[in-house]
């Protein structure tokens, strides 16, 4: 043990968990655990960290009560199938991820006094009607419908992060994350660019959903981390909700081109069926975390593009057509 920190990350193996812990392990002086139970996330993902002495996996499903022997400084609570169709797969299970998922980590963070950052999202606002969006919209969510899980579920897990600051005095960070992008997306994820990139790379025809005139505004994952870590080291006093994301928006449709364009690709483009309650349009508004944090995305979206399309084509399972 030195005297660097100790730090959780729930959710570890996924997307974004995966690149934090690689992010994190660059201070020298940090402990990393991961905690996941692979349910969306990967081992692949996380192999290579498990060779470094400061990295350690702890398999848990965080809807079961957490029994850590160990104290953090802090937590960061990634832990929430993200992609449409995974958190759609089984909906009580999400709600139950985010609603227990997030006390048990709320409940360690207390008992650790450990600051705790809690990866919320734009789904908060669901389909907006306000556009851009910023932290004061209180958003147009359907609780009825297939989305809900996820949504109601994100906002559940923000009022429980609120209240666990009031009752109890946990230090806490609510960062909302819009629509993020890059290497250690799973190819089977399901989001919108890993689907066209592995569509480009194999030549398959790209699935836009409905006309693709929705649109997303799309953040470079290292950009979203510097983010994270920003929003982790201000004061006490600072809980958010603070907006991450890049405000580059573009149509589905456009995005499908630049992508066939990125990698010199002839796939075709397909309309299907435009999922129930999708958002028509989502820009962050991040004029917050530019005045309490000097953040501003530095990636463009054709170099985040790029440097994702380079990562895919190097997955031995992402094979171009013969
Ligand atoms: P992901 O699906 O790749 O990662 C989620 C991780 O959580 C996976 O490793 C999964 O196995 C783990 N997990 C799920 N349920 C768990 C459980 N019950 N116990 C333990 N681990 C569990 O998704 P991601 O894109 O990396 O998203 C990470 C977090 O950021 C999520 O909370 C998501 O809601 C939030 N977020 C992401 C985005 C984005 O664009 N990537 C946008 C908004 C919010
Ligand atoms: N989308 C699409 N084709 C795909 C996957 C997604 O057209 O293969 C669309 C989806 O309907 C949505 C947008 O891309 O309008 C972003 O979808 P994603 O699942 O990445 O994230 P969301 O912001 O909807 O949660």
């Amino acid at each position: 043990m030195t005297d660097g920190k100790r730090i959780l990350v729930a959710g570890g193996a996924g997307f974004l968990g995966t690149n934090l812990c690689l992010r994190l392990l660059e201070d020298e002086g940090n402990h990393v655990v991961c905690l996941d139970n692979f349910y969306t996330g990967r081992r692949e993902n996380i192999e290579m960290l498990l060779m470094n002495p400061r990295f350690s996996l702890r398999e848990h499903d965080v809807t079961e009560p957490l029994t850590l022997d160990e104290a953090f400084d802090e937590i960061y609570n990634l832990a929430c199938p993200a992609s449409p169709p995974h958190y759609q797969k089984d909906p009580v299970y999400t709600t139950r991820v985010n609603v227990f998922g997030t006390m048990h980590l709320l409940d360690a963070a207390r008992r650790f006094n450990a600051k705790f950052l809690q990866a919320s999202t734009s789904e908060v606002y669901g389909d907006p009607a306000v556009h851009p969006q910023a932290e004061e919209y209180r958003g147009n969510v359907n609780c009825t419908g297939i989305r809900a899980c996820y949504d109601e579920g994100k906002r559940c897990a923000e009022s429980l992060v609120f209240d666990y600051a009031r009752m109890y005095g946990v230090r806490v960070k609510v960062v909302r994350i819009f629509n993020t992008y890059g290497p250690y997306m799973d190819i089977e994820d399901g989001r919108v660019v890993s689907n066209f990139i592995v569509q480009a790379l194999r030549g398959e025809p790209l699935t836009v959903y409905g006309t693709g005139e929705q649109t997303r505004s799309l953040c470079y994952v290292d950009d979203l981390l510097t983010g994270f870590l920003r929003v982790m080291a201000t004061e006490d006093d600072f809980l958010g909700p603070l907006n991450l994301g890049n405000p580059e928006e573009y149509t589905v449709l456009e995005l499908a081109e630049k992508i066939i364009a990125a990698v010199g690709s002839e796939s075709a483009i397909i309309h299907c069926a435009l999922p129930q309650d999708d958002p028509k349009c989502r820009r962050p508004d991040i004029s917050r975390a530019g005045k309490k944090l000097g953040w501003h995305p530095t990636v463009s979206v054709a170099e985040g593009l790029q440097r994702t399309v380079q990562y895919f084509s190097h997955l031995q399972n992402v094979q171009p057509p013969r």
